[in-house]
């Protein structure tokens, strides 16, 4: 699992996912003892420099015995705190979100009309226009 899978690469979502997983695996009592690092290892496949450095640290510094534990929670609030500074930093500019962003942008024709056949859904120079290749008079 990556957050790259996510579209929008949505932080929210992934918490959100990884929270129900947990909870799930601790009612069939399946919860592996690796969950944490499994966690981390997934918060640093983003496409975002930024949010895996957080977490390379995080790794890091349980390895060094800088931190001596961390749990899943803990993991997640730093994983959404860091998300939401970067969504206002502006600098949550994964690709995904570029994309939603430009076919949002297209114009939407369900709702123009078409002067020379005032139907919906077309532009007068469309072939789709029933008007269109008929001679003007
Ligand atoms: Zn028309």
């Amino acid at each position: 699992m990556k957050i790259t899978d996510f579209t929008g690469e949505d932080i929210d979502k992934v918490v959100s996912y990884l929270h129900l997983a947990c909870q799930q695996l601790i009612v069939v009592d399946q919860l592996p003892l690796d969950f944490n690092t499994t966690c981390l290892k997934i918060f640093q496949t983003s496409s975002v420099p930024e949010l895996n450095k957080v977490f390379d640290t995080i790794k890091l510094s349980l390895r060094l015995g800088i931190i001596k534990s961390m749990g899943t929670e803990e993991i997640f609030i730093q994983a959404e705190t860091r998300y939401k500074e970067l969504l206002e930093l502006q600098k949550w500019n994964v690709r995904k979100l570029q994309q939603s962003a430009f076919s949002l942008t297209k114009p939407n024709k369900s709702n123009i009309t078409c002067f020379k056949c005032q139907q919906l859904g077309h532009y007068a120079n469309d072939p789709a226009c029933p008007a269109c290749n008929s001679p003007s008079d």
